[in-house]
Formats: C-alpha cells, structure tokens, sequence
C-alpha cells in the first residue's frame, strides 16, 4: 500500500500523514514534489524542497519514498531521495525519460498514460528493462473514454490481463482512476479483488485545502476505512497488505 499526498505542501502536511497512513498499515508513501500539471498557472510542486521533506518522513516513519520523476536531467536528483521513481503518466512515452530510469537501476512506477493501450504499456516497460534495470511496476490509472461521470475510466480488467501477458506486478490508483473520494475505497477493494499486487492511493489531512486532486483525496479517518475494506478483500482472496 502506497498512500499520501497528490503534491508535497510542506513538512508539517507530509509529515502527517506520512505518520498517519503508516499508523493505518502502508508501507510507502507517495507525494509529489515535481507536479504535471495540466495548467501552467497551477501548483508545479516544491521540486527539490519537496524531495527534502519527504526524506525526512522516510527518516521518521520507516515508509518508503514514491515520487514522480518529469524530466530526465532531474533522474539524478530525484533518485537521490526517493526509493522508487514515478513515471507519470503524461510521459509514459517519454522514450528518453523511460531508458533514463532504466540506467539509474532505481524502482520504477510506471503509470498507464490515460490513452495507451495495453500494448504500448508494455513496450514502454521495455523501455525501461531493456535499459538495464528488471524492477518495473506497471500502474493503471484510468484512461480516457466518453464517460463524464468519473474523471478517468478505472479499467480492472487490466490488472489480470497483464498478470497473463507479464511477470511484472501491477499496481492500481482508484484516486485518479476515478477522480472521487468517494469511489476510491471500493474501487480499491475491486482492485485487490481482481489481483492487483499493490494500490497507490491519494491522502491529505484536509482534502478541501488540497493545492492539486484534493476531490480525489481521502482524509485519515477515511483511508482507515478503506484499509479495514481492503484487508478483508485481501483475505479473501489470499493476499496480505503491508
Ligand atoms: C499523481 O500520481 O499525482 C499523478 C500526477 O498521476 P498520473 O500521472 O497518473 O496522472
Ligand atoms: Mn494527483
């Protein structure tokens, strides 16, 4: 269980809730601190301020680091402080970007890009394996359809498709994937129900204040919720979460 903030806002946010999802059983923390952002005018992130305080919640609690990587002359900087690098997915055919972390050797999170296939998710791994470096995980995010009522389309079927197709794990996002609060704790169980190796899930100590997807945040009392969910589930089918 990967859980925290959308973006790093300041030692005090991260540190919370590092503190609390870790009190509620994950085991890595993900915060942004270089943000895609659709609006240039919106949040960018602390950069590497951002990097700083997340170490520093890595140092406190234990958790490990998850963090997106946008660029790859900042592949040195970010795997300096982060456990696994995140590859968002507006760049996940960034081709350059992908052999970059493949050279670094650090894990990598490899989000779905919001229009891929299922194949070009998997070539993109390529990118990224065939540079050297074995330890990808592949992350479905939603894509892009005609549907308005979720702010991306949570395709679940992906998860046991890949497991077919890949030895590589795969890890869910219902925060993104449906863009609210609301539908992310049973999308999270639908997830693990459907054979998901891991989730990665947005937590922020006051959503509504939220600098970047704080309708999609959960607060702490809530992410307690969906764990409780999520591990029963998880023993259903045979699984554990840590
Ligand atoms: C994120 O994890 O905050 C993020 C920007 O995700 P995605 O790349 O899937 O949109
Ligand atoms: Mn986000």
């Amino acid at each position: 269980m990967i859980a925290g903030p959308c973006s790093v806002e300041n030692a005090e946010q991260t540190l919370e809730t590092a503190r609390a999802v870790k009190a509620a059983g994950a085991t890595a923390l993900r915060g942004g601190a270089f943000k895609p952002r659709t609006s240039p005018y919106s949040f960018q992130g602390l950069k590497e301020e951002g990097l700083k305080i997340l170490a520093a919640a890595r140092q406190e609690t234990g958790l490990a680091v998850v963090t997106e990587v946008l660029a790859e002359e900042d592949v040195p900087l970010v795997a300096r402080y982060a456990d696994v690098l995140q590859i968002g997915a507006r760049n996940m055919q960034n081709y350059r970007l992908l052999e970059a972390v493949g050279y670094e050797g650090k894990p990598v999170l490899l989000k779905r890009g919001p229009s891929a296939t299922m194949d070009e998710l998997l070539l993109a791994a390529e990118y990224i394996l065939n540079a050297g470096n074995p330890q990808v995980m592949l992350c479905e995010r939603g894509i892009r359809t005609f549907e308005t009522h979720t702010r991306f389309t949570l395709s679940l079927s992906a998860v046991p498709y890949l497991h077919e197709r890949t030895h590589l794990p795969v890890v869910v996002d219902p925060s993104h994937g449906t863009g609210h609060a609301n539908l992310v704790a049973r999308m999270a169980a639908a997830a693990v129900a459907a054979g998901a190796d891991g989730l990665i899930v947005e937590v922020h100590p006051n959503p509504e204040t939220a600098l970047s997807d704080g309708y999609q945040s959960l607060t702490f009392e809530e992410f307690e919720g969906l764990m409780e969910i999520v591990r029963r589930v998880a023993e259903a089918v045979g699984k554990e979460i840590g």
